[in-house]
This record gives C-alpha cells, structure tokens and sequence, in this order.
C-alpha cells in the first residue's frame, strides 16, 4: 500500500533503518497491532528484534525529528482512522531469565506479559499471578502501572532499563522513580522515554500475594488477604477474566477492546456525596446506599463500570447491529464488532462520557492512549 504522506526525507532515513541489524520494515496497520483492530496506517513500520535495534532505530529517528510510537501489544491504544503520519517502531525482543536464588525476573520489553506470568507460575515464584491474562507486552507494565484483582506491577517491580529519548542514553531506573500510581506512571502519555527491560522481585514460597480482592478469594472459597498456592490463583483469575471477556481472544468479539475504557473517578468526599444525591434522586436511596465508592490517597474512588451502567449503559449497549458496542460481558469495555473503525468507537465514547456527566456530574476519563484522535 502506497502511503501518501511520505516525505522523500524519511524515506532515505527509513531505509537506513531497515538495513539496521535485527530490524524489519514493513507497513504494519494499526487495525493489526491493536487489539481493538482499529486505527490506520503510519508511515511505515519497523519490527525490531534486539533492544539494540529499538535503541538504534528510536535515536535514529529522534536525531532527524520523525514522529515515532513504540508499539508493545497494542492493547491499550486507541489509534485515527487513515494515514497515521509517524512510524510505528514495534518492540520484538522477549527473553525472560530466571535468578532462583534471588527470586527475581527480569523481562525484555516485547515478551508477551501472560508469558512472563506463566513463566513464574511455573517457576514456583509468586506476587504476579494476580495479573495473568492482561493482554500486552511486560515493557507496557510499568507505564501504566497495570493492576488487576488486588495487585499491580508496582507490589513487584524492582527497576527498569530505560532508553531516555531526551538524553539519548540507556539508563537503569528504580520503580521508585516512576510515580507508579493507580493507572499511572511518568512514562505514561509522555514519549519520554522507552523501558527496554523490567525486573521484578517474586518470592519463592509457592503461595500468592495475599488476596485483597473479595470476588476472586470468594471464587478460591478464601478468606481475604489469605495466601494460596499460585497455579490455583492463576486460574481462577484467568476464570473470572475470560467470563468477563477481559482475555483477549481473536474469536470473540467482546474481547476486541483495550480492555477497561474509563479509569474509576477519585473524586473528593463532597463529590462523591453529590453524586450519591444525584444517585438517589435518579433510582432511589437503596441504590444511592449501594453505590460502591472506596476510600483511596487522593480522595474516594466511584466505580466508572457502576456509573456508566446507572446512567443507562448497559452490557452490550446500543445493540447488536452497532460497529462499536459495549462488550455484552462487561461494561467498562467499549468492543470492535468487527467493521468498525475509530470514528465510530470515538463516537461510542463520547455517548457514554457525555451521559455519564449529565447524570451524575463526573467527567470519566479514558485509560488508553490516544493517538491522533481525541475524545
Ligand atoms: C481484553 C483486555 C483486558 C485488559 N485488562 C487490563 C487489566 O486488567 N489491567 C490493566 O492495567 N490493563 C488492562 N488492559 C490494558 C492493557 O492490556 C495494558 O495497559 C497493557 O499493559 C498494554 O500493553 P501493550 O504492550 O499492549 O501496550 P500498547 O498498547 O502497545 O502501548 C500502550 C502505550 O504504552 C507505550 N508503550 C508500550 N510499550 C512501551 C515500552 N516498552 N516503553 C515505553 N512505552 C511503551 C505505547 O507507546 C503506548 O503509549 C487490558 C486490555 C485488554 C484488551
């Protein structure tokens, strides 16, 4: 496919890059590299097998200013229809070692992050089981500090080897410097910088993190905070998961999605109060009493799938025949029917924020990255 925006410019320095060692080029489209199948086509890809090529290509184009997006698994990016004028620089290296002693493991940044779970599982290391099934890279973990079922990659990650874009130069990073927080770290939105590889401090017992989150000890017949053996954990969440159809799965069009679309509002305690009067005064003060809402730093936290849905979203909204709909397995996962393309799913978005705010007065915002498109 031809691609209209190329600048003679780039071409010369693309090629340079494709002779690179361990770097194939290519024109990848996003509907492709994302697990929405959404998004068009950049200016060219480039697959980049070493951390030394992704290095070598990212300071390539840096130094002669061609846009560029690093592209892990593609499942939380939300990319414009059309001509998508950057290169898409897609991360394929994905060793993971083992240090037994230690009970740490280190990830390259393109290994398939359920890969690195099972890894450990198998291992006999624990402190990740909680995150099995997340789609994507391990190299994505950090940047927004993935979580899930009571645990995120902050309770485990040691550091990170950074390439930083702004100095040009490899760098070792603890996670302490990240700002890991809920959804949330400094790499995040920022471009500033790329994580080569993560490692992570597991403990060796066999037993999993404590077990902080009530469906999942519920579902293991657990007490909260008890610990269980690891490989139980593990399938029990990818259990609960695939009944939410939060793994992603090529067959099942629910799971074509960037998983949870809103992040859960924090909001201060006088708004939470006036949301719960706009709740009881919509539904009534049963449901006003029920609305989850959970003391957190920075505020309380509202549930954004519980707000979408009172506010008249349901599962599966608008109906069968829309290209984008809400996943019929869970609200807060807005899903490709299989013909859409972004400028339906921005539209979905919109709908659903927009009613969100006229409801109950929040503004929910959205958990992936956007590029070239906005809501
Ligand atoms: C079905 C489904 C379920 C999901 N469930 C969860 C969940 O339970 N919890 C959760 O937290 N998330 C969840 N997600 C969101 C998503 O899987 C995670 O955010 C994941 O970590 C994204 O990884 P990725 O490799 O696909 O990143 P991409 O989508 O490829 O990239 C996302 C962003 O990170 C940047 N990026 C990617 N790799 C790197 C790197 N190595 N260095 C620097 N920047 C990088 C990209 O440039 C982009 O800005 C879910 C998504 C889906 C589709």
């Amino acid at each position: 496919m031809a691609n209209t925006l190329l600048d003679p410019h780039y071409e010369e320095i693309f090629e340079q890059a494709a002779s690179l060692s361990s770097v194939t080029r290519g024109l990848e489209p996003f509907a492709q590299l994302t697990t929405l199948h959404l998004g068009g086509t950049p200016l060219s890809s480039f697959r980049c097998f070493s951390q030394q090529a992704a290095v070598e290509v990212i300071k390539l184009f840096d130094a002669h200013q061609i846009p560029l997006l690093v592209v892990g698994g593609g499942s939380n990016l939300v990319v414009a229809d059309g001509e998508v004028p950057l290169a898409a620089v897609i991360l394929d290296f994905d060793g993971i070692d083992i240090d037994a002693p230690s009970a740490r493991l280190r990830a390259e940044a393109g290994a398939v992050w359920d890969e690195v779970v099972a890894t450990a599982v198998a291992a006999g290391l624990g402190g990740i089981e909680c995150l099995s099934g997340i789609p994507g890279s391990a190299g994505a973990t950090p940047v927004q500090n993935v979580g899930a079922y009571g645990c995120e990659i902050a309770d485990v990650l040691v550091e990170v080897t950074l390439y930083d874009r702004q100095h040009g130069r490899i760098v070792k990073a603890a996670a302490s410097e990240l700002d890991l927080a809920y959804r949330y770290s400094n790499l995040k939105f920022t471009q500033r910088a790329v994580v080569l590889d993560i490692t992570l401090q597991l403990h060796s017992d066999g037993l999993s993190a404590p077990l902080r989150f009530g469906e999942l000890a519920r579902t293991l017949g657990a007490e909260p905070e008890q610990r269980l053996p690891i490989a139980d954990v593990r399938e029990a969440v990818l259990g609960l998961r695939r009944g939410k159809g939060m793994v992603y799965q090529e067959s099942d069009h629910d799971t074509w999605s960037a998983g949870s679309f809103f992040t859960n509002p924090i909001v201060s305690s006088a708004q939470a109060s006036e949301v719960r009067s706009k709740v009881a005064a919509k539904l009534g003060e049963e449901a006003a009493e029920a609305m989850p809402a959970f003391e957190v730093a920075g505020g309380i936290k509202l549930s954004a799938a519980w707000l979408i849905d009172k506010a008249g979203f349901h599962k599966g909204y608008p109906g069968p025949q829309a290209p984008v709909r809400l996943s019929t397995k869970h609200t807060l996962a807005l899903s490709n029917r299989g013909n859409a393309n972004t400028a339906d799913l921005v539209a979905l978005a919109r709908e659903i924020r927009g009613g969100v705010a006229e409801v109950f007065g929040v503004t929910l915002e959205p958990e992936p990255v956007w590029v070239g498109v906005s809501i």
